[in-house]
């Protein structure tokens, strides 16, 4: 079974929401300029992971091997 199977059976509500500031489009447009860009926000994604997502990400990323952007890919000193 893969493990996204079990996905189904949760209520995916719960684990993000739609951006607010893009609406899940995951572009906003500058000011002034009438240009589209990434939603900071969301990333470009359009949603944005709960509490409940974000501890999901965390386990997928710690058992996928993963390691985030911010902490664990940083040269060790
Ligand atoms: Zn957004």
């Amino acid at each position: 079974m893969l493990p996204w199977e079990n996905l189904k059976e949760m209520s995916l509500p719960d684990l993000e929401t739609l951006c607010w500031r893009c609406w899940g489009s995951g572009v906003v447009p500058i000011e002034d300029h009438g240009q589209m860009v990434e939603c900071p926000d969301c990333e470009g994604l359009g949603w944005i992971p709960t509490e409940d997502g974000r501890k999901l990400l965390e386990f997928v990323q710690r058992h996928l091997g993963i390691t985030g952007e911010d902490e664990e890919s940083k040269p060790i000193p």
